[in-house]
């Protein structure tokens, strides 16, 4: 094992269009260009990691191991950054050595041990993936239509022996885009490898996914009474008694409100629907919909609601899916995202004696900004 792996930090992003630069923004719960650092340790394939970034970033590395990771300052150019790291790790005489770009954090563990081990019989082994797009090429206002079966879209990281590389270079004058065009400028041939399509360049803020999710937790429990109607997830069933209540008693609907709202951090259904004269004998369906109206307002959408309905009688499976499918209207989720289970308690308590139902909620709900 006589690999390095160098990845470049040092870009501004202009095109990021935020003060700070896209590496050091929060991705998937980490910073963007730890999770590259962190798959290149992972994989185990490397001597050292050679992290190319400006000086004053360089506190963000501080929690790495000094042995495993050498930080180098990023020069003006691309160009210049990856050969301030390649002549810095020119005296430990490596054999191979791959560059990436920090902006892309999304590749995977086996493709690094591809890369690696395409090296042993070539000198330079690209990743490249087909354009999911037609393409169209500008020749002195001209439009030309490329061939979309022959043009490879080329990612990172790329991988190299370390002297030809070495000496490409030390004698580049122009700025690239990537290490694989000094080798096509020069006539070397390349090795070219699938890419991976979910790794794909973090460009613009857009493309960082700054969706938050969260959990909320709803619990309730009625009386049931004689010559009330009964409700569970906004549908009326036959049964001998309804659940009491200054509403209609509906356990379920009322368990996913708080759910919500718990989700939210936004108090409790009493807070908004307090045993007052205005909210008599209301139907649940009609507390739900301002719950869901602001939950849309608000940006957010339902991942997915899993319910314990737990009661001795009425059984669950009977109307299972006359439930969900109330629900999914109601909140307008796919059915395939609520679980219903049914839970009876053994008899005991006043479940157990049918003169009660309870219902438990959990939800999952995610925040796009
Ligand atoms: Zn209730």
């Amino acid at each position: 094992m006589n690999n390095y792996f160098i990845i470049l930090g040092a870009g501004k992003g202009l095109r990021f269009s935020q003060k700070k630069p896209k590496q050091y923004f929060k991705y998937k719960n980490k910073i963007l260009i730890h999770h590259s650092i962190d798959k290149a340790l992972e994989s185990k394939l490397f001597k050292k990691i050679i992290v190319v970034a400006s000086k004053e970033h360089k506190k963000k590395f501080n929690k790495y191991n000094k042995n495993q990771l050498i930080f180098v300052n990023g020069g003006k150019e691309r160009k210049d950054s990856s050969l301030n790291a390649l002549k810095k790790i020119k005296k430990f005489n490596p054999k191979n050595v791959l560059i990436h770009d920090a902006a892309r954090p999304n590749f995977s563990i086996k493709l690094l041990k591809n890369l690696v081990t395409k090296l042993k019989k070539n000198i330079a082994v690209i990743p490249a993936i087909k354009s999911r797009d037609s393409i169209k090429y500008e020749n002195q206002s001209n439009y030309i239509n490329l061939d979309k079966k022959k043009v490879y879209l080329t990612q990172t990281p790329q991988a190299f022996r370390f002297k030809n590389l070495y000496n490409l270079s030390i004698n580049q004058k122009n700025n690239i885009d990537d290490e694989a065009t000094l080798f096509l400028n020069n006539n070397i041939k390349l090795k070219f490898i699938s890419g991976e399509t979910h790794n794909n360049k973090i460009t613009y803020f857009e493309d960082i996914n700054l969706s938050k999710t969260y959990f909320g937790i709803g619990f309730d429990i009625h009386r049931l009474i004689k010559n009330k109607t009964l409700y569970l997830g906004g549908v009326k069933i036959p049964f001998h008694s309804g659940l009491k209540g200054h509403s209609d008693g509906d356990v379920i609907l009322h368990a996913i409100i708080d759910a919500i709202l718990g989700a939210k951090s936004e108090k409790d259904i009493g807070t908004y629907f307090p045993n007052t004269k205005k909210f008599k004998n209301i139907r649940s369906p009609k507390m739900l919909k301002p719950i869901i109206d602001s939950l849309n307002k608000s940006n957010f959408y339902i991942n997915n609601l899993d319910i314990n309905l737990i009661c001795e009688q009425p059984k669950v499976s009977k109307y299972r899916e006359k439930i969900i499918n109330s629900i999914s209207k109601l909140i307008n989720l796919n059915k395939d995202q609520i679980n219903l289970k049914g839970k009876t308690v053994e008899k005991l308590g006043l479940i157990g004696k049918e003169k009660a139902i309870a219902c438990e909620v959990i939800i999952s709900i995610t925040k796009n900004d």
